[in-house]
């Protein structure tokens, strides 16, 4: 059996940050403004602040502007509330990304609906889950993952994935109903399982790409894999690694890297796969967002 093709999420994710690098002197060249991002997060969980620290280093890379603001965990909704409605209505923003997940007393649903659409760069505002829905994609901000999940799917594929058997494992709104979304988009036959799927190994084994987004680490197993089938791995485990030391952990995906890249086709690793392309993605949707803002600007 040979080994799978593994997709270098880092590489594709370079690549599109240097055309977007590119796209942004384009833009402010016309309209004489940088992209501004604007990232808000509320405590002090060490991922989300490492997450937070490589949007914005990530940001100035391409050449935007990036605003943080770091508040304590017990800020009052009130005031998270205000904070985001001031940069809602200043025309120096673009984007708005708060970080999740939020405290517990903060109504996160409350939070993303709040967001101004157009600036919604997670894509997680009803109105832009509305779009991708109905497939109205210019319009619509597309959540980062998902679409970055898409782009690594095609690297292994080619741009045709029409009639592809498609199986999601996990339903959650930011990475596994998008998904199904895009792929159906893009005509192939959508499976979304989840905790409740009887079989889903059968399931799974009818599958030309799974995308795996539990978070249960290395769950999916190589002999669920359909010889040849695409992988993309979207989960990401922090598990303990007494082989690298005493105290020691790596991230895993959620598929048993080891056995499925002997069966699959093409697979993501983790780290290295799905993870670069999330954050290439949030300054493809920075960059879009203001240029619509600019273009309506100019009537
Ligand atoms: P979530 O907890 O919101 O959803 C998990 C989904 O998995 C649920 O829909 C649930 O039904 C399903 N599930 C749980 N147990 C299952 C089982 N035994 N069998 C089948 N389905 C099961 O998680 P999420 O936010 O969608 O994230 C999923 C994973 O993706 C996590 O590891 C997360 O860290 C990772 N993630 C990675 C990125 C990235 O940039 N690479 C971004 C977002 C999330």
């Amino acid at each position: 059996m040979s080994e799978a093709k593994i997709i270098d999420g880092k590489a594709i994710a370079s690549d599109l940050t240097d055309k977007l690098a590119e796209r942004t002197k384009d833009f402010v060249a016309k309209s004489g403004a940088a992209p501004c991002l604007a990232v808000v997060l509320v405590g002090d969980d060490p991922a989300s602040a490492v997450y937070v620290r490589n949007k914005g280093k990530t940001a100035e890379k391409v050449g935007f502007t990036s605003i943080q603001k770091t508040l304590p965990a017990d800020t009052p909704e009130d005031e998270l509330v205000s904070i985001i409605e001031t940069l809602n209505t200043d025309p120096s923003v673009n984007g708005i990304l708060v970080q999740l997940p939020l405290p517990g007393h903060i109504d996160e649903a409350k939070i993303i609906d709040l967001i101004a659409p157009e600036k919604d760069v997670d894509g997680f505002h009803p109105i832009n889950v509305g779009r991708l829905g109905a497939g109205n994609f210019d319009r619509a901000l597309i959540p980062c993952t998902p679409a970055g999940s898409i782009i690594l799917a095609k690297s292994a594929l080619g741009d045709n994935l029409s009639g592809q058997n498609a199986v999601i494992i996990g339903r959650s709104n930011i990475v596994g109903k998008p998904v199904a979304q895009l792929l159906l988009a893009e005509n192939c036959t959508v499976t979304i399982a989840h905790s409740r799927t009887k079989d889903l190994e059968d399931v799974v084994r009818g599958a030309d790409i799974v995308v795996a987004a539990v978070g249960r680490p290395e769950m999916v197993k190589g002999g669920w894999i359909k010889p040849g089938a695409t992988i993309i791995d979207v989960g990401i485990n922090r598990v303990d690694a007494p082989e690298k030391g005493e105290g020691k952990t790596k991230l895993v995906g959620d598929v048993d890297f080891s056995e499925a890249s002997k069966i699959a086709g093409a697979i993501t690793p983790v780290p290295g796969g799905v993870g670069p392309m999330t954050i290439a993605l949030l300054m493809q949707n920075t960059l879009t967002a203001a240029e619509r803002q600019w273009g309506q600007s100019q009537g």
